[in-house]
């Protein structure tokens, strides 16, 4: 049977015209770009103030700083594309090579460079006896001899290396690396979902050391991480500027309360908190939805309307408050301490969990800053037992956070550091921008995404799914876009 022309026209399905993003993130401002770049009119609500989410800037002693994310991993070309396509190539930047260092119980020692999550490639290099000992180093070894199956069904990362490696490589290497990125302890920290490959090297190569190595060597030569000159936050800002450019509708103070089906077209619509009398912003429409939040809030919001995502409870993540100091400090012009330290749990006589001296780290902070003027930033937030509330740290007033970081920062750096030489400080709290990736939240998130195929009009996005970090967020965003486009009918060219 043949059809006419005007009949295929009346019955082919129509394209969506319209979409809603909500959450204005690095993930939602990079959906709604790409929304917009297919020719969808789009809206994008945030609830805060300002775009960016955990990438962002803030004044400190008349510098522009990052708040959050300072740099990215280069170990896959998403973030060093998109920066290219928003003209940002130029400005990429990599780290001071000094490396950074472990502060331990017995002193400072610099970090081992090899391995992921510091996890050692090589339990023989000489770099290791220091902060492992010799009995560590010997435990550490018969990583290479145990049967390949040992630790192979672990999930969290804790679990895995005390398998292998032994407690030593765990509490002095593992430990302060996942806490210090992660504000989580390794046994909270489910293997696939922050170093995916992980476990299959082990299977494959007969090793945890090898198995570290070989996904470090798959990264690039050279620094495992970049940044921007004028700082991570450029991203948030041209992300915005651009997607302007192509016609997005950018809602900030848009506090998404409830989401529910279109009742007059296809669709989606949602409502914000106290919408203002009036405003025609009360409701935001979009007949496909993307949903760029953290989890908790994906899934309250989405768990009314799909019910198997109701399945996925994902747990808030870890407070953290990031105190940052500018310092006139001329005994820090040496970087004694290289980019920085992470601190081991074991450490009493400091609170702080990493400090990054981000004027020996990052030269054009240095540049700005100029002549014996430093920047130091310290997080605090370490990981504490399930159950039992925040690091009694983070709820400290800025005030008092301020003055222990100062003495944090003079203990860790080995230098006095006076309150005379402070020249401005500002502190930064996060409460939901770090997702908890405990064991089994990969296998979590895999059922979470069947679920939401059963609704071929929403996607979800962001790092509580994708991982934590740029590369993983801005890769697996583009790629959750583009089948969402892709399964109605746009012809989506690669980025
Ligand atoms: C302090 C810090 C330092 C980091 N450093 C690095 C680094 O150096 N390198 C790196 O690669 N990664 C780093 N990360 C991780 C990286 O920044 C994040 O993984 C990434 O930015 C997450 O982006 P996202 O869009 O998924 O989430 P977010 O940035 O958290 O954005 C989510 C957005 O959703 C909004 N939202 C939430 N609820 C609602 C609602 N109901 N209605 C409307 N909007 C809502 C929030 O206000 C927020 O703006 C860091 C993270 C933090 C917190």
């Amino acid at each position: 049977m043949t059809t006419s022309p005007g009949a295929q026209r009346r019955t082919a399905p129509r394209r969506p015209r319209t979409a809603l993003v909500v959450g204005g993130g690095v993930a939602g401002l990079t959906a709604a770009r790409d929304l917009a770049r297919a020719g969808l009119r789009v809206t994008l609500v945030e609830a805060s103030d300002h775009f960016g989410g955990a990438v962002g800037a803030h004044e400190v002693a008349g510098l522009v700083l990052d708040s959050g994310a300072e740099s990215f991993a280069t170990r896959s070309d998403a973030v060093p594309d998109l920066l290219e396509e928003l003209g940002l190539s130029d400005r990429v930047v990599t780290p001071h090579p000094a490396g950074s260092w472990l502060q331990l119980p017995e002193g400072a020692v610099p970090a081992p460079k090899s391995g992921v999550l510091g996890i050692p490639a090589d339990p023989t290099a000489p770099e290791l006896r220091k902060p492992l000992g010799r009995a560590g180093v010997a435990r550490a070894r018969m990583d290479r001899a145990l049967p390949a199956r040992v630790g192979a069904g672990e999930r969290s990362i804790g679990g895995l290396v005390r398998a292998r490696m032994g407690q030593r490589v765990l509490d002095r290497l593992v430990t302060p690396f996942v806490s210090g990125v992660y504000s989580t302890h390794p046994d909270e920290l489910d293997v696939d979902a922050v170093a995916p490959g992980l476990r299959a090297r082990l299977r494959e190569l007969g090793s945890l050391g090898a198995a570290a190595g070989a996904l470090r060597t798959a990264s690039p030569a050279g620094a495992n991480v970049a940044g921007l000159d004028g700082g991570m936050n450029l991203l948030s800002e041209r992300l915005v500027r651009d997607a302007e450019r192509l016609g997005v509708k950018l809602v900030t103070r848009y506090d998404v309360i409830a989401l529910d089906r279109d009742p007059r077209r296809p669709g989606w619509m949602v409502i914000q908190r106290q919408p203002v009398n009036g405003d025609k912003t009360a409701v935001a429409r979009g007949e496909l939805l993307v949903m760029a939040t953290d989890g908790p809030t994906t899934v309250r919001l989405l768990g009314t309307q799909v019910s198997d995502v109701q399945n996925f409870t994902p747990r808030s993540g870890p407070r953290i408050a990031l105190a940052t100091l500018v310092l006139d400090c001329p005994a820090l012009d040496s970087a004694p301490r290289g980019t920085g330290l992470l601190v081991s749990d074991d450490v009493r006589e400091v609170r702080a969990k990493a400090l990054t001296h981000a004027t020996a780290k990052w030269k054009w902070v240095a540049r700005e800053a100029g002549e014996h003027r430093h920047v130091v930033r310290l997080s605090y937030g370490r990981a504490t037992p399930r159950g039992s509330g925040p690091s009694p740290e983070v709820t400290l007033e800025d005030k008092h956070l301020i003055s222990l970081a100062l003495g944090d920062a003079s203990t860790l750096l080995g230098v006095p550091i006076e309150p005379e030489q402070l020249v401005g400080a500002d502190v930064v709290r996060w409460h939901t921008a770090l997702p908890r990736t405990d064991a089994g939240h990969s296998a979590r998130v895999t059922g979470f995404r069947r679920a939401l195929k059963d609704v071929p009009d929403a996607a979800a996005v962001g790092a509580w799914l994708s991982g934590t970090g740029l590369a993983a967020v801005v890769a697996d965003t583009r790629h959750q876009v583009r089948t969402l486009l892709k399964h109605h009918g746009f012809d989506v060219t690669p980025n």
